[in-house]
């Protein structure tokens, strides 16, 4: 290695295995594997990253492998902003962040210029977000967007993929994104299309029934398999090349149907669009308290719930989830309760809450919602499988067309995501190792490679003369997750050195607090 580039790969041949010669240092790699670094596909550290001292919150990710991270995803960014609309937007994030962001800029050049001079962690490819796009540009964002709206967002895309974003992200089911239209969803995925850059997208719905689209028994359509249609038909018409974020199939009553979502977006690639997904290895993911409202009670949530009509009318809503999709209020755990007050009920799932509330779950749920001021955040359970049966997280694991990622909120409020800590090697040790459902080699180009290619990085995700030199050397008999939803913030196994631009920044498993990280502007 030479400064931060791979300068040769020599295989040594007086013993069995590998080192990797770092500045002025020896890492004795035998018996391990050498891989390049970790590219997680989707992060929201976006919120965290601008604080120069996002080290310690954010070392659990460099500490699993990860060197690279994309940013701004589900709609969710930053940058690019209108700081007339700044408050919108720092409401709108409170969940992702630890305080609020001091907006030193506006544009993606002005972000990324500052993520340059916080002592940055990581490699940073930053998507620009369509939720905060649609805030910053639209006079009544939640709603549908005029023509002039749309034309004008257009330009804010494009300025933002000339200023160094990786892409456009969507978060159909979360507020503003949830008003957006097709035709406006493809408007702007052309913008991407046109630039050559990814277009990603968190789906309106996930589940057989949402409250996204109308339940109209007649012709049924599973919600789910409706909005992979929807997708689906955007990147058809833009021609974008279309990332479905975190392909998940949530409640019981849904998981059957990933053998059809799977089998569309198969088609759709056999038709010519340029389609793929990723995929975190747990059967729980991290969100909002809002995800499980309707469209309509979005803007005005907290409001909303003081009228025991829209709470009655809810509680009728969540019967019907709860007996069609087998989801219930045991199956969701609050990570942060926005309230010292009800900080003790943190990790705690909703049934739990309630007998200690002494109120039924729906009235656990509203509570929590009002007295977090609809900030609060939760892991949702079920997706993909659970304890027993994780069949369908398996399929999508083993897909071809599957990516790793994270998707976690990490910050030091509230409890953790199990996915911070040991994501990639739980890939690399439970499903690799343990249950051989993929090659050593096939997971490793997916986390690597596969990735890079996806997001038009030329000189990351592979260890070859040239490239930079960020790598992780790790024990594939020891490799894996020791963290669960019970008890989250366990490091990972296995995992012994991560390299990051030619310096050592983990080093025996533990984060060395030195800085490495780059901002990635070309793709192509
Ligand atoms: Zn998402």
């Amino acid at each position: 290695m030479d400064g931060d580039r791979i300068t040769a790969v020599v295989r040594s041949t007086d013993d069995s295995g590998t080192k990797a010669i770092t500045a002025g240092e020896t890492i004795d790699g035998r018996g391990k594997v050498v891989a390049p670094g970790f590219i997680d596909l989707h992060s929201h550290s976006d919120w965290v990253l601008p604080d120069p001292h996002h080290g310690p919150v954010l070392k659990p990710l460099l500490e699993q492998g990860i060197t690279t991270l994309v940013t701004g995803n589900c709609g969710f960014s930053p940058a690019p902003i209108n700081p007339a609309h700044r408050d919108l937007i720092d409401e709108s994030s409170d969940m992702l962040r630890e305080d609020r962001l001091d907006w030193r800029w506006s544009g993606v050049a002005e972000f990324l210029d500052h993520l340059e001079k916080s002592d940055l962690q990581f490699n940073v490819a930053h998507l620009a977000g369509h939720g905060t796009i649609r805030l910053s540009s639209m006079e009544r964002p939640m709603g549908p967007a005029s023509e002039a709206d749309v034309r004008a967002m257009q330009e804010v895309v494009r300025t933002a993929l000339d200023e160094g974003a990786v892409g456009l992200s969507t978060g159909l089911g979360y507020p503003p994104g949830m008003f957006s239209k097709l035709d406006e969803l493809t408007a702007l995925a052309s913008v991407a299309a046109e630039k050559g850059r990814i277009f990603t997208s968190h789906l309106k719905a996930y589940s057989w029934i949402s409250p996204f689209y109308p339940a109209n028994p007649i012709r049924w359509v599973d919600h789910n398999i409706r909005a992979v249609r929807d997708i689906l038909e955007v990147a058809r018409r833009s021609n974008a090349r279309l990332q479905i974020s975190h392909l998940i199939f949530v409640g019981p009553r849904t998981w059957p149907s990933c053998v059809t979502v799977i089998g569309e977006i198969e088609a759709a690639e056999a038709q010519g669009i340029d389609v793929a997904f990723d995929c975190f290895p747990y059967t729980g993911g991290n969100t909002t308290i809002r995800v499980i409202y309707p469209a309509s009670l979005q803007e005005n949530l907290v409001a909303a719930l003081d009228r025991r009509s829209v709470r009655a009318r809810l509680r009728m809503e969540f019967a019907v989830l709860r007996r069609v999709l087998g989801f219930d209020f045991g199956h969701i755990q609050l990570l942060w309760a926005a309230n010292d007050d009800y900080a003790r009920y943190e990790g705690m799932r909703f049934d739990r809450i309630a007998a200690d509330m002494g109120v039924d779950p729906y009235e656990a749920y509203f509570r929590m919602t009002r007295v977090s001021n609809a900030r609060a955040r939760v892991m949702l359970h079920t997706y993909s499988g659970d304890a027993q049966d994780n069949g369908p997280l398996r399929r999508v694991i083993a897909h071809r067309l599957n990516l790793f990622e994270t998707d976690t909120i990490l910050v030091s409020r509230g409890k953790h995501n199990p996915a911070s800590f040991g994501t990639f090697p739980k890939v690399l040790g439970k499903f690799v190792r343990e249950e051989k459902l993929l090659s050593l080699g096939e997971a490793v180009r997916k986390m690597t490679g596969a990735s890079a290619d996806r997001l038009g990085l030329r000189d990351r995700g592979r260890i070859q003369e040239g490239q930079a030199a960020d790598l992780v050397i790790f024990d594939p008999e020891t490799v894996g997750c020791a963290a669960d939803f019970d008890k989250p913030d366990v490091a990972p196994t296995g995992i012994d050195h991560v390299v990051l631009n030619g310096r050592v920044v983990v080093s025996s498993g533990k984060w060395k607090g030195n800085s490495a990280g780059r901002v990635l502007r070309e793709f192509g």
